[in-house]
């Protein structure tokens, strides 16, 4: 055991110095390695005592079991991706989730580690007397108990233990879906249903799959990250264990619109990957074909705009290593997604799809492909050569390949205070617990009140809860950023001080005007006067929307605000449609295309097809970038799949 921590003492050290030894960190040296060691050191004991023929093979043999066997057991039999292990201690989930902490299932896991220490230490005599036979009974009955709560405890789950927690069930044609009843209402339950049933739709049709007759996928759907990481033990990354029989999809609620496409190309692919695990041996062939069908890598930029920005296109024997496990770790994982989609994308827009079927599962292009791999590479370069790009493109590259490694940031999985704090704040607003999200902003501004990002979440807090006296006196000179500033503006104007907020707006005017960030582009019209200014704020902070009927007086920034707002607050049936009709008298213009976006997909979840018609084709005319008409695209798909199920029934 001493070797281990000699060994270590250099790393130890280097943490120390780096100042990245957190409590945690600490916690972990304690209870990863020793537990481990002795528990070695109990079975070697036990080998020796009993006189096992070449004691240390055997010892050897049964550590293998436990670490090696015990845990591909559980990688292929549980939906989880964190894991516990005697011998090699916890994995504690996907590395992009960063943060790392000492969690009572550890301190539990250890416990059931320390019990098999001492059964294995005592074994050899246990009968010798009469303590040591109380000793051994008691360690076998903690143990049985112990295993008989590694669910509960989460040690391990069970597709069962999820369907227990995730307790509402709706079934469609193709899938289980598991969610919790009180985190979703019935309409927007019906429409992941839907928006399930409509992308599994789009991808056999691309992949021409033949669905198995009767084959079900089960979707798990979790309230929020915090919930998943808790479950499952992966908080932010969305996953689809392919290796496992059963299908199935672990998405947090709030990330469904993201990625429920790009996850469920992962459940399809299972139909031609290969026999050992459902995939392909290369990562960047799974991520590829995921980005390639659902091409959202940016809402802004298409795939080949990303690539094609870059000044220099990767290689053939670049994009070789980007389809090769090795090549996917050691860079930024953006950068492989996103090269490998655009060229999946190629491959699939210009060749059978049957061939990218059959490459799929060992990476073998040449025996696929009637042209070489090199060949391959140059006709997407050729395609990339002729796509057109603006700033936009470029920025949003620079943006997604300029994005670190993981392994290059400075103490990737230390976890401080504020940062602690920062995530149950984030958890309480995604759960809209607002008295402790209010609570916990507030520990955080007290701690960092210098932190701009911190105050103007504090201040917005303030205003949500109707503190606007608190807010107004918490403003100071050095508050010069635009975003803050504004708020002070509506802090004035919420407190019914109007005059002094049309002043200070007035003031802020030349520098909202000059900005470019395109979030401050409406910010004057959206106050340009107190009736719009009102219906804004009464939106934003106090989730009121104005009578449908009275949009009509309001301007186009403030009606789609509302809309947008009217959306979110599930408030969809009349109101859309009477929001639809002001908003189409009005030229449209894509810098709403978002919203727009969203009113489409619920018109047409409601069934009001004439208005989602109108919508659709009044975008039609708009000059769009190009990723503007992938979506328009996906939008029509989506109302001819709605109404062909409408006028089947
Ligand atoms: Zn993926």
């Amino acid at each position: 055991m001493g070797y281990i921590y000699i060994i270590a003492v250099p790393l130890f050290i280097s943490s120390l110095i780096t100042g990245c030894l957190t409590f945690d960190g600490f916690a972990f040296w304690i209870l990863l390695p020793a537990p481990s060691v002795f528990f070695g050191a109990s079975i070697g004991r036990l080998c020796r005592m009993l006189n096992a023929p070449i004691p240390a093979v055997l010892s050897f043999l049964i550590l293998l079991v436990c670490s090696l066997g015990v845990w591909m057991i559980e990688f292929f039999t549980l939906p989880q991706v964190y894991f516990f292990n005697h011998v090699w201690g916890a994995w504690p989930g996907p590395i992009y989730d960063e943060a790392l902490q000492v969690s009572e299932s550890l301190l539990f896991f250890r416990w059931i580690t320390i019990l098999w220490i001492i059964l294995l230490w005592i074994l050899p005599n246990w009968s010798e007397t009469t303590q040591n036979k109380i000793v051994t009974f008691l360690a076998l009955g903690c143990l049985l108990f112990s295993y008989l709560n590694l669910d509960e405890m989460g040690i391990i789950t069970p597709r069962e233990t999820l369907k227990e927690e995730l307790s509402a069930h709706y079934q469609t044609t193709n899938f289980d879906l598991y969610f919790e009843e009180n985190n979703f209402t019935d309409q927007e339950m019906e429409y992941w249903a839907l928006r399930h049933e409509f992308h599994f739709q789009q991808i056999i049709d691309i992949l021409e799959i033949d669905w198995p007759e009767g084959r079900k996928i089960e979707s798990y759907i979790y309230a929020n990250s915090w919930q998943k990481k808790k479950l499952v033990g992966a908080k932010f990354t969305s996953y689809v264990p392919i290796w496992l029989a059963q299908d199935q999809l672990h998405i947090a609620k709030q990330h469904l619109d993201g990625v429920l496409k790009h996850e469920l190309v992962h459940v399809i692919s299972k139909q031609f990957g290969n026999s050992l695990f459902n995939g392909s041996w290369s990562i960047g062939m799974i991520e590829g074909i995921a980005e390639a069908i659902a091409k959202d890598a940016s809402p802004e930029s298409t795939l080949d705009q990303i690539i094609s920005a870059e000044s220099s296109y990767p290689s053939p024997q670049q994009m070789k290593n980007a389809l090769s496990n090795s090549g996917f770790y050691s860079s930024a994982s953006s950068i492989s997604y996103t090269t490998a989609g655009s060229f999946v994308q190629f491959l699939l827009n210009n060749y059978p799809v049957e061939y990218f079927k059959k490459a799929y599962p060992a990476n073998n292009f040449e025996s696929s492909y009637p042209v070489s791999f090199e060949e391959l590479v140059d006709g997407w370069h050729q395609h990339l050569n002729t796509v057109e790009i603006d700033s936009v493109d470029k920025q949003i590259s620079e943006f997604i390949f300029s994005r670190r490694s993981l392994f290059q940031k400075h103490c990737p999985h230390a976890f401080t205070e504020e940062q602690q704090l920062w995530d149950e704040y984030n958890f309480h607003v995604s759960n809209q617990d607002t008295a402790k999200a209010l609570e916990t902003i507030e520990q955080l501004y007290e701690l960092n009140p210098g932190n701009k990002l911190i105050k103007r979440d504090w201040l917005r807090e303030q205003l949500l809860h109707r503190n606007y006296a608190t807010a107004l006196y918490a403003f100071d000179a050095s508050d010069t950023l635009l975003s803050l500033r504004i708020l002070n503006a509506d802090a004035l104007f919420l407190h019914g001080d109007i005059s002094s907020a049309q002043k200070l707006l007035l003031e802020l005017k030349p520098q909202i005007d000059s900005s470019d960030a395109r979030n401050f582009k409406y910010s004057y019209e959206l106050r340009s006067d107190s009736l719009n200014w009102d219906a804004f704020l009464t939106a934003r902070y106090k989730n009121k929307i104005p009578l449908a009927n009275d949009m009509v007086r309001l301007n186009t920034p403030v009606k789609m605000m509302t809309t947008a707002k009217a959306i979110e607050l599930g408030i969809t049936n009349y109101y859309l449609p009477t929001a639809t009709s002001f908003i189409s008298k009005e030229p449209l213009n894509a810098d709403w295309f978002d919203i727009y976006e969203e009113m489409i997909l619920r018109l047409v979840l409601n069934e009001s097809i004439g208005d989602a018609d109108l919508m659709i084709s009044s975008i039609d005319k708009l000059p769009l970038r190009a990723r503007y008409s992938e979506r328009l695209t996906e939008l029509k798909e989506w109302r001819n799949f709605v109404y062909s199920r409408i006028t089947a029934n």
